[in-house]
């Protein structure tokens, strides 16, 4: 199953990813991307690519 994993000394908190997210897995809590929602990740990757920080990767496991 596809997981996003956000990087928390990387991630800013810029949002975009709960903004591109086409499954609401994310939310912004405490300035930091929250996988809130893991098993509703299609693994479409849109997260991962454009997180203006690098702080995402999806893995498949
Ligand atoms: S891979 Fe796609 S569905 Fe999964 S968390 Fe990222 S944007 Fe959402």
């Amino acid at each position: 199953m596809p997981r996003p994993i956000v990087d928390e000394k990387k991630c800013k908190g810029s949002a975009v990813c709960k903004e591109v997210c086409p499954m609401n897995v994310f939310e912004i809590i405490d300035g930091k991307a929250k996988v809130v929602k893991p098993k509703e990740c299609i693994g479409c990757r849109a997260c991962e690519v454009q997180c203006p920080n690098q702080a995402i990767k999806v893995v498949d496991d």
